[in-house]
Parts: C-alpha cells; structure tokens; sequence
C-alpha cells in the first residue's frame, strides 16, 4: 500500500515531478508555504448549517467555506496523496473540534469511513490520517479525545456530486452502520463526528442516526470546510 512510501521520501518525489510548489498558493516552494500557513492558523471556526437543514442533522462546526487555499489543499492531499498535507489539515480540524467540545470532558472521534474502494483506488483515507493528527494536538492541548472507529459502510453509495440534497439524502439512507465492537464502548459517551467537507449534511446526518439507532448520543460534528449552499431547483 502507498502508506509503506515514507512521507518525507513521498513528498521530495512529488516536488521533484511538481516541480516544488505550496500546495496552498502554487508559488515556488516545498509543502505549504509561510503565508498560506498563516492563512490556515488565522481561520475562525463557525456554526455550518446547510440549507435546507436535514430533520436530525446534528450541527456542524467549520473552520472554513470550502474554497480558496483550505479546498485546494483537502483536494491535494485527498485525490492526489500529499500525505504531509495531514499535518496542516489535521491541525486545522482540531481547531473545529476544540470550538464544539469542551475541555475535561472525554470525547470519542468518529470519523466519517470511505468506501473500501474508494480507499483502494486513493492508496490511502485521508480523513481518518487526518483525524489522527487532529486527536494528537488535542491531546497535547489538553483534550480528552480519542479515535472511534465506530461506522461502517453497508453498501458504497452513488457519487454525491452532482446530486441534489434530496437525492444524496435518499443515495445516503442506510447506508451506515455501528461496528458490534463499539456499541458498549460509546454508551453514555460523548461522540463527536468528523468530516472533512459539509454539503448537505446528509453525510452527517445518516452517520448520526446510525449511532443513535445503536443507542449512541452523537452532539455535535466538526468538519474542515463547508460548502456555501446554493439553492437548487428541486433540492
Ligand atoms: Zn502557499
């Protein structure tokens, strides 16, 4: 699998055939340069409510819309297999986590699971890679946060794109379910879910329900990037 490639050695490969740009800005450079850096730390988390609001959605912290530097950068490090992009982004996602949870209390991270295939075909999940380093600076901060593997995939769903928020809401139903072997641990806990880009919150919404259908109180979702929601005809 490409994980066995080593980050750094991956990444001297990639700005050797790139040419060595910021995967932010696309200026000369290696990785993300001090500005777009800068950029990132600066972002403010915010209350992301897609619109309309799916019944159950179960809120949303965001610590951008998704475009400009923080799309390129989940697009780069997603489709083309930045790994050390998990690093920025990982730091960033903790930021949305921080603003939805409170500290001392302990909090599960779950993750939103990718399609085996999908997974496959990318070499790696980029959300889970970034969710670990997200849980790794909270921790150093001070948070009680582990990883929850806890959701599954019944069957791969259609590609989002393209749809509208009622048919990715019908493409989603059903679609998740909890792992047997984290039932038990996540009663009574806290479970927060991650993500990396809200559209609809269909994605957030299903993977919630599955959770409170195993008897999982989920409180919230931090995610790093919000679409700005047009309205479409039929959506
Ligand atoms: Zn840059």
């Amino acid at each position: 699998m490409a994980q066995g490639f080593g980050v750094g050695l991956r990444d001297a490969w990639l700005d050797l055939v790139l040419g060595g740009t910021c995967a932010g800005c696309e200026r000369p450079g290696r990785g993300l340069c001090r500005d777009c850096r800068a950029e990132l730390a600066a972002l403010t988390p915010f209350a992301a409510v897609p619109a309309p609001v799916p019944a159950g959605f179960p809120g949303a912290t965001a610590c951008a819309p998704y475009d400009g530097m923080l799309r390129r950068l989940i697009v780069e490090h997603k489709e083309h297999a930045r790994y050390s992009l998990a690093e920025p982004l990982g730091r960033t996602l903790a930021v949305a986590v921080a603003e939805a949870i409170a500290p001392g209390r302990a909090v599960w991270l779950c993750p939103i699971p990718s399609a085996a295939a999908t997974v496959r075909a990318r070499g790696h999940e980029p959300l889970r890679r970034i969710a670990i380093v997200a849980a790794r600076h909270l921790r150093a901060d001070g948070y009680d946060v582990r990883l929850a593997d806890a959701l599954r995939l019944l069957r791969r769903p259609a590609d989002q794109a393209g749809l509208s928020a009622r048919e990715r809401a019908v493409n989603l139903e059903g679609v998740f379910a909890v792992r047997s072997r984290w039932a038990e641990t996540l009663t009574d806990q806290r479970v927060l879910l991650v993500d990396d880009v809200l559209t609809t919150g269909s994605t957030l919404t299903q993977a919630a329900g599955a959770l409170e259908t195993t008897g999982i109180a989920v409180f919230g979702a931090a995610v790093l990037a919000a679409t700005r929601r047009r309205v479409v005809p039929g959506s």
